[in-house]
């Protein structure tokens, strides 16, 4: 087997064979090279100790207590680490402590599937030891797209519960098929999942919401047991039908808005923005199973707002992502008849936010195809937003210099002194004319101007 591995990466192994010591590519990086991707990272395993690794590169930097030196190469920060055994994980998160070996085929018994468990080395001239090492049949399991646990699989999601969402998430990203006796060590252990820190939970997540075909991977994690133990107001909506379309639960609708969203997703949005609508995408009907009844989910939008808050906080993801994506769940029901007048979709735009509503259009659009919808209803809605479109297109080319009245003109009718107060007034007056443009006589803003100076700031 002949891997191409970055010249950096292979200085790093031929340095430390140099020393006398062995040195291999490992992990996710060499299944990734198997499978002709590029890895995102290089990972290499020595039988050198730290100590004796940092000697042999002066750039580098010892990390941590967990044996990971860091060495600095022309393109590459590769992470070369000693040799270790699986210990105690008695919090289930870190191990206690690291025991270092001198057997690269303990070191790979300790990590979590098959086809991560593989490692390769460039053979040195001269010939030796050289090329891929793979103890428990990783390659076979890769071509054979199957996601296998290393050793006994209970003992190994019981050593750390993250496995059993690494497991669907690599099956997800990848199109793989999770091993029988594996899956069912995950349904045994499920329950685990519990004792997970939700920054752990979160990165396995966001892996699985960032797959092309995300539905996939929500489905195995229901199927699995897990979803249950890590988002319970997610699994209940598998439990609960879903109005229009016969045979289907909230559960799958959601996941076809989700399949939507990630189908859809606009070319040149932000790394936080996908996030943010593929979780809203997935979360807008949180508050059914506690609003269903006839038929109706009377106010789901605000149950739902609040359900997502708490899920999402669970997962300790970032202040703004929490705040975009449950705002968008709170306003995702409106509806919208072709008799609104401009005033009143100007006051709809105000309502969600001029930096939300693209957002939230985007996510009714996939929420729409989440439920099959017929063509009528994407068609209102297609129309609400050239109305929308329109009315943007028009504020942005109306700006407080086109008002009938300017600060002087505030002044003087006031009879007021240039300051603060007056721009607090022209932002006022400005407010109301881009809310009601016909307020826009000289003769109006004038008389506004007073009960704005008067009052405080009339409701607008
Ligand atoms: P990714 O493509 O997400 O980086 P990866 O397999 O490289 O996937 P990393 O978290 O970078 O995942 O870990 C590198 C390697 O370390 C893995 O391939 C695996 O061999 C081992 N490993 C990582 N996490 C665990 C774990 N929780 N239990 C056992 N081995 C693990
Ligand atoms: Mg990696």
């Amino acid at each position: 087997m002949e891997l191409r591995i970055p010249a950096d990466v292979a200085k790093v192994i031929h340095k430390l064979s140099d020393g006398g010591h062995e040195a291999y590519v490992v992990g996710g990086c060499v299944r990734d090279a198997i499978r002709g991707v590029d890895p995102a990272d290089w990972d290499v395993a020595t039988d050198a100790r730290p100590e004796e690794i940092q000697q042999i590169f002066r750039r580098s930097l010892y990390l941590n207590r967990f044996g990971t030196v860091v060495v600095r190469m022309d393109v590459h920060e590769i992470e070369v680490t000693t040799y270790r055994v699986e210990s105690e994980y008695s919090d289930r998160r870190r191990p206690d402590a690291v025991a270092f070996t001198t057997s690269l085929r303990e070191d790979l018994a300790r990590r979590d599937f098959t086809m991560n468990a593989m490692a390769w080395t460039p053979p040195p001239e001269g010939g030796a030891k050289g090329g891929l090492v793979d103890p428990f049949g990783g390659q076979a399991d890769l071509e054979a797209r199957i996601v296998r646990a290393v050793g006994d699989p209970d003992e190994r999601f019981r050593e750390d519960a993250l496995r059993l969402l690494r497991a669907p998430r690599f099956a997800a990203v990848l199109g793989f098929t999770i091993e029988p006796a594996t899956a069912a060590a995950i349904r045994r252990n499920a329950g685990l999942a519990a004792g997970l820190s939700g920054e752990r939970v979160q990165q396995e997540l966001l892996k699985i919401l960032r797959a092309p075909v995300p539905s996939v991977g929500f489905r195995m994690l229901s199927d699995l047991g897990i979803l249950e133990v890590i988002a319970p107001e997610l699994e209940r909506c598998r439990h609960t039908p879903q109005e229009k379309v016969a045979a289907q639960d909230v559960f799958e609708h959601s996941l076809a808005t989700l399949d939507a969203a990630a189908a859809d997703m606009p070319k040149g949005v932000s790394e936080e923005e996908d996030l943010v609508l593929r979780l809203a995408a997935l979360l807008h009907d949180l508050g059914k199973p506690d609003t269903h009844d006839d038929g109706h989910f009377h106010q789901h939008e605000f149950v739902g707002e609040a359900k997502a808050r708490q899920l999402l906080r669970r997962w300790k993801l970032p202040k703004e992502v929490v705040e975009r994506t449950t705002h968008l769940i709170r306003h995702h029901m409106f509806w919208y008849q072709s008799e609104w007048t401009s005033s009143a979709v100007r006051r709809f735009i105000r309502k969600v936010g001029l930096d939300r509503i693209r957002d939230l259009f985007f996510l009714r659009r996939s929420d729409n195809i989440g439920s099959g919808a017929r063509v009528p209803r994407l068609r209102e809605l297609e129309e609400l937003w050239l109305r929308v479109e329109e009315e943007i297109h028009r504020a942005n080319a109306f700006s407080k210099r086109d008002m009938a009245v300017d600060g002087h003109d505030v002044m003087a009718e006031l009879g007021l002194r240039p300051g603060p107060e007056v721009g607090r007034i022209i932002d006022a007056l400005f407010e109301r004319v881009l809310d009601e443009p016909e307020l826009n006589t000289r003769e109006t803003l004038l008389r506004l101007s007073r009960e704005i100076h008067g009052g405080g700031t009339p409701k607008g």
